[in-house]
């Protein structure tokens, strides 16, 4: 059985007294649900104040990003160890933002994820395709060729700590979510893929769907069988939403 992931990407929102007020609410109202595994992702800043309130609880910490080395004249970057000396376990990698506006390739993505890995951080990798790519009927090969470059040199037994996002850039932010069934189709490729280069494990992969998932259109997506959680963006800043999201699984 594969598990159901909901994952908050906070983004670049929330100062430490709002992180604390936000997951303290998180605490009282799901700190205890262990179907789905809940991990919230707060801006770097933020994961020491998040990390104590969340001792104790079942929520998982995540980062949002981290850079593909250990330690030296990385001005401004984050390594694993430093996410990890945190308590942080799990860090989204690759996401549409990041490729977009810091000119982040599959090569790096997957330089990332094999540190990760070898660090001891449980990665998210995010595929996504654009507009003009999905309308041109491209998007299985956006998709496939994210896939097989982000997750470049790996095996089964990496597969196994890995969780994949899909989120089509076209619904971030944008209050355009896929439909269920237009969602299930890429997971199901996505799986298919993933069968054809690691073999059975595939089954295992939590596949989590982001793009404008809310409270009221989160239950139809985590129903399609190949949709096993959510990569929930603005509606992570929000108790309720969030909370909501959570609870229909
Ligand atoms: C995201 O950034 O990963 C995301 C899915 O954002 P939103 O839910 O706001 O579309």
């Amino acid at each position: 059985m594969r598990k159901m992931i909901i994952a908050g990407n906070w983004k670049m929102n929330m100062t430490n007294s709002e992180s604390s007020e936000l997951v303290k609410s998180l605490v009282e109202q799901i700190g205890q649900v262990e179907n789905p595994l809940v991990i919230v992702c707060p801006p770097y800043t933020a994961l020491s104040v998040v990390k104590k309130l969340l001792d104790g609880s079942n929520i998982f910490l995540g980062a949002q990003n981290m850079y593909a080395e250990q330690s030296g004249a990385y001005t401004g970057e984050i390594s694993p160890s430093m996410l990890l000396t945190i308590g942080t376990t799990y860090v989204i990698l690759g996401h549409s933002e990041r490729r977009e506006y810091f000119s982040e390739t599959d090569r790096m993505v997957s330089a990332k994820v094999k540190l990760a890995l070898e660090s001891g951080l449980l990665p998210i990798v995010c595929v996504g395709e654009k507009l003009d790519e999905r309308e041109s009927g491209k998007t299985e090969d956006v998709i496939g060729s994210q896939i097989d470059g982000s997750l470049a040199d790996l095996d089964a037994d990496d597969m196994k700590k890995i969780i994949v996002a899909y989120e089509p850039i076209w619904a971030i932010g944008t209050g355009k979510t896929a439909t269920p069934e237009m969602a299930q189709e890429v997971h199901s490729f996505i799986r298919g893929r993933l069968k054809d280069r690691f073999g059975d494990i595939a089954d295992e992969v939590t596949i989590q769907y982001g793009g404008s998932v809310k409270g009221d259109n989160a239950a139809g997506l985590l129903s399609q069988p190949d949709i096993d959680g959510a990569l929930v963006g603005g509606a992570s800043l929000k108790v309720d939403q969030f909370v909501k999201i959570v609870n229909s699984v």
